[in-house]
């Protein structure tokens, strides 16, 4: 049966979008190029071509074709999240896939001259701004994770952060993370600029690409709530109440995941293996945790890395979170574009996820 991306029905579930990048300069010059992929977006399917005769159908939440406009991709995979996390819980929103098939395009893109050509981080942002009142605020933070590390790209003096857990209450924070508040939207990207900024220089200086890392932008949200006045509090009490207005937090985490590839296969020059798997330890922690999800195993093993300690407030239960995965054309990378719809095929059957359970 079909569920539509935004079905209520099943909060916890993962809703997975699939984006095809349009064909660039490298696919135009391949004398002997082919389509590895059909889309059929009114079908929401994608069929992937196996070999001459043989192709492989698979049904997502949505399917975006390579014309698909930012506005639309942000309102179908974001706006739900948003306005989830506006409502009082957390939210996720990520993109997997091979580097250069538009990741860091779908979440990251800044575009200041062009509105129309701004992502995912930009729009919610833009979203939220305009959905709140005076009396709520709105703070971001600004993070690198790479090789377990994490680093705050809003004051990049801030390496090794750690990662607090309330066991109380299960919440997840990074002490001596800058938080910024955020007036308007300018200012947002002005202050996502200088993390782009300290990311390219941070990567220079640890002499790696940013597709090797993940970016996280948080955004922090406290609303006070309206006071719902019962018939049998006492004036007492009401007085009370309105000396400390209910306060409520949520937050929602966009996360940039680093490229998908293969670090330990030939062509990745001057990696070696120990270093490749630990450059990729967070996202094939994520792998395993969205495996044993899918497969409604007792035990999730969000313990492993730093990405899945920090997604663990924000995935799952209560949030609401949506994955995109992004690919490119060509048969060349078929390889990269099948895991890469593998991994989306496995967040598919996250249905009605409990909370992420601990070891
Ligand atoms: P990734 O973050 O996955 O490594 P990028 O977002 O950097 O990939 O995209 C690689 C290149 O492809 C960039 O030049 C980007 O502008 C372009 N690109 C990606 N997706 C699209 C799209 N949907 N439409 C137009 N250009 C795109």
């Amino acid at each position: 049966h079909s569920r539509d991306f935004d079905d209520d029905n099943d909060p916890g579930r993962v809703r997975v979008a699939v984006r095809l990048r349009p064909r660039n300069a490298e696919d135009l010059s391949e004398a002997d190029f082919a389509d590895c992929v059909e889309l059929h977006p009114e079908l929401k399917r994608l069929k992937l071509r196996k070999n001459n005769w043989n192709s492989e159908s698979y049904k997502f939440d949505e399917v975006f074709t390579e014309t698909a406009s930012q506005k639309r991709v942000y309102e179908v995979v974001a706006k739900p999240v948003v306005e989830s996390v506006l409502s009082g819980y957390n939210g996720t929103v990520m993109a997997y896939g091979q580097t250069g098939t538009g990741k860091t395009f779908t979440l990251g893109r800044l575009s200041k001259d062009d509105a129309s050509e701004r992502g995912i981080m930009v729009r919610a942002v833009e979203d939220i701004l305009s959905n709140i009142s005076l009396a709520d605020t709105v703070e971001v933070s600004y993070l690198q994770l790479y090789m377990e590390s994490i680093q705050d790209l809003l004051a990049p003096e801030k390496t090794n952060i750690p990662i607090n857990e309330d066991h109380k209450t299960g919440e997840v924070s990074l002490p001596g993370t800058v938080t910024v508040k955020v007036r308007d939207l300018d200012q947002f990207l002005e202050l996502l600029q200088i993390g782009e900024a300290n990311r390219h220089s941070a990567n220079t200086n640890l002499n790696t690409e940013s597709s090797r890392s993940h970016a996280i932008l948080m955004v922090f949200i406290r609303r006070s709530v309206p006071e719902i006045v019962e018939d049998d509090i006492s004036s007492q009490d009401m007085k009370t109440k309105s000396n400390f207005p209910l306060v409520r937090k949520s937050k929602l985490l966009i996360v940039d995941l680093a490229g998908s590839e293969r670090l330990d296969k030939s062509g990745s020059e001057g990696i070696l293996l120990e270093e490749a798997k630990f450059i990729n330890l967070s996202l094939t922690s994520l792998g395993k945790c969205i495996n044993a999800l899918a497969e409604n195993s007792p035990h999730i093993p969000t313990r492993d890395s730093k990405l899945t300690r920090l997604l663990r407030d924000s995935f799952g239960g209560s949030a609401r979170t949506s994955l995109i995965i992004t690919i490119g054309p060509s048969s060349r990378h078929h390889a990269e574009t099948t895991s890469t719809i593998m991994f989306g095929q496995r967040a598919m059957k996250i249905v009605n996820m409990v909370k992420l359970k601990e070891e």
